[in-house]
């Protein structure tokens, strides 16, 4: 019997044996348990494709919505499976395509087969269906270079497949193949994005977000944890450790010289993200910082900040532009939330001339002034947990 299946293209064809054996069972439970809330599907690999068979009803539009954003799947077919006979591969072609086809002008047949024992060459198969297409729109016409639509034919093991266009995954790594990360993650543009990019290529994420109430509302912690939830939506559940940190601030405000604050409270976040890492079995940091874009990241002041950390810091978006990252931002759906105007701990506190080449000895000296250790236990000791997961 046809039945309307997706079939989910595995990425990093560079892995070989015991790599891929696991990054394909790792896929196979992520794509099962970010179904199961939408029904009853049959998930199995076979040739490093996914089949997403719905059982009893599931919806396949839905499906197709949740399988986009799991990293490892570098493209979606949404294909029809019909017995593997020319007449039925044909038929099937015919009516499953009829939408696309009388939407477009131009369309040229690719076939594969992946079981040899089938009578017809790839070329012959391709040819035939492209015949029997013809016959049934003869508007259309057929273009090898540049057409239109793609039509794929694919014979396998199980049966025959066909379908038009596939769709783009959203690529990498399957979540947790990499281990985990902490992320810095503000209400900003950036530190979202350098999550996703993180997390894409195969990390678990936990998040550690500093808040400074008064000076920073219970709205723009909300804005932070919804954007945790977006990010959800692709990588799964994410814990945010909410740290509290107006008294470092005042602290830092009241006793140091001003245009070393924004270094002084880089170093204090550093050291306790990697704390909070550490006790959560985190191999690195997440921050969105891009070289140059503040007076906080030229290279003098992301080296005195990044003298703080044992832990590997890794900066995915060190190397974007601005408009690179909005664009990303888009594209994952953060960018409307980051833009909501709740001010960040970090705009609170910036000096009128933050130093722009800060030196190591001279921070040192300033943070003589402070009860170091004594700060990062009192911050660490009022630390909340909240779990976010993906919205509905
Ligand atoms: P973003 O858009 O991510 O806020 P930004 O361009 O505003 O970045 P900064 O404010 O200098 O840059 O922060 C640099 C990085 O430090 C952020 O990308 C983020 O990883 C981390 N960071 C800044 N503020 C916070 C915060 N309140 N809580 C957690 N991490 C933060
Ligand atoms: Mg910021």
């Amino acid at each position: 019997m046809n039945q309307e299946v997706l079939l989910l293209k595995c990425g990093e064809l560079v892995l070989k044996g015991l790599n891929r054996a696991r990054f394909e069972d790792r896929l196979l439970s992520i794509v099962r348990r970010r179904l199961s809330h939408l029904g009853e599907y049959e998930v199995y690999a076979i040739q490093s494709t996914l089949y997403v068979e719905p059982k009893n009803g599931a919806p396949v539009e839905e499906a197709l919505t949740v399988c986009r954003k799991i990293f490892g799947v570098v493209a979606i077919c949404r294909a029809i499976s019909c017995p593997k006979d020319m007449d039925s591969i044909c038929q099937a072609a015919v009516e499953y395509l009829k939408d696309t086809m009388e939407h477009t002008g131009t369309f040229r047949c690719q076939a594969k087969r992946s079981d040899k024992r089938f009578p017809l060459t790839s070329p012959e198969i391709a040819r035939q269906v492209g015949g029997a297409l013809l016959s049934a729109y003869p508007r259309l016409k057929v273009k090898m270079d540049g057409a239109q639509t793609q039509v794929h034919i694919e014979v396998r093991d199980k049966a025959a497949f066909v379908y038009a266009d596939r769709i783009h995954g959203a690529g990498g790594m399957p979540t947790g193949t990499n281990g985990k990360a902490m992320l810095l993650l503000s209400g900003g543009i950036d530190s979202p994005v350098a999550g996703y990019m993180m997390a894409k290529r195969g990390l678990y994420l936990e998040g550690v977000h500093f808040f400074s109430y008064p000076y920073t509302s219970e709205e723009a912690k909300e804005k932070t944890l919804h954007l945790a939830r977006i990010l959800a939506s692709y990588c799964g559940p994410i814990k945010v450790h909410v740290v509290p940190f107006t008294e470092i601030q005042d602290q830092i405000r009241k006793n140091c010289q001003e245009d070393l604050f924004t270094v002084l409270m880089r170093r204090f976040m550093m050291r306790i993200a990697q704390r909070v890492a550490r006790r959560q079995d985190c191999g690195a940091l997440i921050t969105g910082e891009s070289l140059g874009q503040v007076a906080s990241q030229t290279m003098e002041a992301i080296g005195v900040t990044n003298a703080v950390c044992e832990l590997p810091v890794l900066r995915p978006a060190i190397g974007m532009d601005k408009e690179e990252i909005v664009l990303i931002a888009r594209q994952i759906g953060t960018f409307e939330t980051s833009i909501l105007p709740y001010e960040d701990c970090c705009t609170v506190f910036t000096p009128r001339h933050p130093q722009t080449k800060p030196k190591l000895p001279k921070v040192l000296e300033e943070e003589q002034k402070l009860d170091v250790e004594g700060l990062i236990q009192k911050a660490l000791e009022g630390v909340e947990q909240v779990i976010c997961k993906a919205e509905g």
